[in-house]
């Protein structure tokens, strides 16, 4: 990659692949065409809980490094293995986390945070009320994406997850991912307001953390609570590349790439790689 571009990362929250598929998800599929959408195994050492593979894709290591097994995340590694905006402000770039109701990723609650310590953060929950916490994070992005000027930004929906687990896998979850749709929608139109847009040559990478069994519900070990997913675009992914084997530990090594930070992180031990197309 010749020059540095910017990241947006947006994590949602237990999207099944077979129902991201099956729904009409215009914002996601625009960046799967610009990219790719892959699906990704969670390995066999990970539970299939949010906490362990959210801090996967944060720090870039797996759980035998993080030390996150669960969604307390007392006696993690996080210190020796920092979350990608925390690495990038240390090296010199604005990074900004946005993250509606689930306090651990951005608050000191239950041995949080994930994110450590991100130039910018916001906090908002509104209990189990995912939808409005969403709404909330997707309204602060919005006008903070456009207002200010970040190299790096992790934005965090966890209303489909919520949905599944209260819900089941049915009419009521698939609502609700195309709900986070429109809300990466209103990301990609942020980004895309921003006068130089263009020269900033955004990398947007939207990642789910793992699946859902069909009643709703998950830390099991079936194909559909082990398979998550990443869909990705900006320079250096061709689009409709085909993807090797993807890994949850691939995110925090192409930010970094993204960033021109590889060389800064050659010292750090992460385990994934930028992602790169089957040639
Ligand atoms: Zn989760």
């Amino acid at each position: 990659m010749s020059s540095p571009s910017r990241v947006l990362v947006i994590g949602i929250d237990g999207v099944r692949l077979d129902v991201l598929r099956a729904t009409a998800t215009p914002h996601l599929d625009a960046i799967a065409a610009a990219g790719f959408l892959a699906p990704v195994r969670i390995d066999d050492a990970t539970p299939t809980w949010s906490g362990p593979c959210w801090a996967t894709v944060a720090t870039g290591v797996s759980v035998a490094k993080h030390g996150i097994t669960h969604n307390v995340f007392t006696g993690h590694a996080l210190a020796a293995y920092p979350d990608f905006l925390t690495m990038a402000s240390l090296a010199g770039k604005r990074t900004y986390l946005s993250v509606g109701s689930w306090e651990p990723l951005a608050t000191a609650a239950c041995g949080g945070p994930l994110f450590a310590a991100p130039d910018r953060l916001t906090f908002t929950s509104y209990g189990i009320d995912c939808d409005r916490g969403d709404e909330a994070a997707t309204a602060d992005a919005e006008r903070e994406l456009v207002a200010a000027d970040y190299d790096a930004a992790f934005v965090y929906l966890g209303d489909v997850d919520e949905t599944g687990h209260e819900r089941g896998v049915g009419a009521e979850y698939t609502a609700a991912v195309e709900r986070a749709d429109a809300r990466v929608g209103r990301l990609l139109a942020a980004l895309r307001s921003r006068p130089d847009h263009a020269a900033e040559a955004w990398t947007v990478i939207a990642v789910t953390d793992h699946g859902h069994v069909d009643e709703g519900g998950h830390g099991g070990d079936s194909d559909l609570e082990r398979t998550a997913w990443i869909a990705a675009c900006g320079p250096g992914i061709a689009a409709g590349s085909e993807m090797g084997t993807l890994r949850h530990v691939d995110v925090a090594a192409h930010v970094y790439e993204a960033l021109g930070l590889t060389e800064a992180m050659a010292a750090h031990p992460l385990e994934g790689k930028a992602f790169a197309a089957v040639s």
